[in-house]
């Protein structure tokens, strides 16, 4: 499948139509952005990375009855996806403590939760990504109530399913945020990645973040940090 013409650009991917109306092929950049796009920079390698780890996790998560937009991967760092409308909600799941949780609630880094939570953004960079609750998101129109059962109800098993694979790499997953699309007919499907851009990961010993954190809070050592969690993910496959 060849690209025809690109229909977008983000932060971090491209994506190009193809012959096929019902497919796409998203192209991962090095390119890094945070706090809303408000800093800037490059990570070398990360397009490889994220385009080869996502793929990696969608395969797993689609053998455990999630569905996914995944089809082929291409290359590199260029993916066969099937073309989705994205659903306007970033769907965040945590098991510990962190970022913007830690912030808004005035608590530390690390509190483990008895169990996960999950919470709902308005995706809309104009507007800050504003959190909401199921119920706004329906008086907004973003989702019908039964989408957003079965988005919440897939977000909960991406994180069981993703907790376990990552613990046995000696992993803590702490945090993740999931995108879903809806395809031409109809179906929810797990979509955007699952990366070190999209996740905290931290190791399960050190307690060493291994995430886009370390591009966040300028600690160093960001490149390595992907290519650790690359490395211990391809190990293991
Ligand atoms: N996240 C993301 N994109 C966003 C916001 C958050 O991928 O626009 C991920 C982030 O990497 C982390 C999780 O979602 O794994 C929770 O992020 P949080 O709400 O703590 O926000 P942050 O501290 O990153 O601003």
């Amino acid at each position: 499948m060849e690209k025809v013409k690109q229909i977008y650009e983000g932060k971090a991917k491209k994506v190009y139509s193809t012959e096929d109306p019902n497919l796409c092929i998203v192209s991962y950049k090095d390119d890094a952005t945070a706090f809303n796009g408000l800093k800037k920079g490059t990570i070398a390698g990360k397009g490889v990375v994220n385009n080869r780890m996502t793929n990696m996790m969608m395969q797993l998560l689609e053998q455990r009855g999630v569905p996914t937009h995944f089809v082929e991967e291409l290359s590199e760092r260029e993916t066969l996806v099937k073309r989705v409308s994205i659903v306007p909600l970033e769907v965040i799941v945590r098991n510990v403590s962190a970022g913007s949780f830690a912030k808004r609630y005035g608590v530390e880094e690390g509190i483990v939760f008895d169990e996960p939570t999950i919470e709902f953004s308005y995706k809309n960079d104009e507007l800050g990504d504003p959190l909401l609750n199921t119920y706004h998101a329906l008086a907004l129109k973003l989702a019908t109530k039964e989408e957003i059962e079965l988005i919440k109800s897939y977000a909960f098993k991406v994180n069981e399913v993703l907790k376990e694979y990552f613990l046995a790499l000696g992993v803590r997953l702490v945090d993740f945020k999931l995108e879903f699309g809806k395809t031409a007919d109809g179906q929810i499907v797990l979509a955007d990645e699952i990366s070190p851009d999209t996740c905290r990961f931290w190791d399960a010993k050190t307690g060493e973040k291994l995430d886009k954190d370390r591009f966040r809070r300028d600690l160093g050592g960001v490149e390595d940090a992907y290519r650790e969690i690359f490395k211990r993910v391809t190990q293991a496959h």
